[in-house]
């Protein structure tokens, strides 16, 4: 998507070699009207499956779920990474290893927003090793759900998300994808 990728070129910082920092668009500063954009594309990707539901994790994918969900017109149910009063004591529950953190932490989602009919399109703001987005298809597995697909904002390409996911037999769409990366320069793919 050019847009995105123009905006990364424009405003993305890359940290290191391995981190990407959007946090002026979509991070911490967000840009709703990019990202409505982004989930029209989402929906042009997907348009020819039958999806009920999308599914992703606190925080950062909570913003682009919710505009691509404008043009699904499905509900966003939101993994939560803490357990709290809000939280129904009955969830489908998964353990997620953080690389950039390097330890594992668990997401939730209640039992009663996810069923077997349920078509789930996964999303995500990053894919890198693909371990936050398996850990959603393990919770929508649980239910005896779907997974239709993963649509992630930018990927790593030069991470092992993607073949984690599609070794799953599942379809993955990625807006951006970033082939190579350092401090002077991001090239796409
Ligand atoms: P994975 O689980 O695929 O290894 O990593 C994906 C998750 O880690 C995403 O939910 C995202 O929040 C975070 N993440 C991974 N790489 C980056 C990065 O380069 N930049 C930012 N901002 N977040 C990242």
């Amino acid at each position: 998507m050019q847009l995105l990728k123009d905006r990364i070129l424009k405003d993305g910082q890359v940290i290191g070699d391995q981190v990407l920092k959007v946090d002026s668009f979509i991070n911490h500063q967000m840009d709703a009207q990019l990202m409505y954009e982004m989930g029209r594309e989402f929906k042009r990707r997907f348009h020819s499956e039958k999806i009920t539901k999308i599914l992703t994790i606190e925080a950062s994918g909570i913003a682009i779920a919710c505009l691509a969900a404008l043009h699904f017109q499905v509900p966003v149910i939101y993994a939560k990474k803490h357990q709290s009063v809000n939280l129904d004591k009955d969830t489908y529950q998964s353990s997620v290893y953080s690389f950039t953190k390097n330890t594992s932490y668990d997401v939730r989602v209640a039992r009663k927003f996810l069923c077997k009919e349920d078509r789930v399109l996964i999303i995500d703001d990053f894919l890198a090793n693909g371990n936050a987005a398996t850990g959603l298809v393990d919770i929508v597995n649980q239910a005896g759900a779907e997974v239709v697909g993963v649509g992630i904002a930018i990927e790593k390409g030069f991470q092992p998300g993607r073949k984690v996911l599609e070794d799953k037999d599942i379809k993955v769409e990625s807006l951006a994808i970033v082939e190579s990366m350092n401090e002077s320069k991001i090239k796409f793919k």
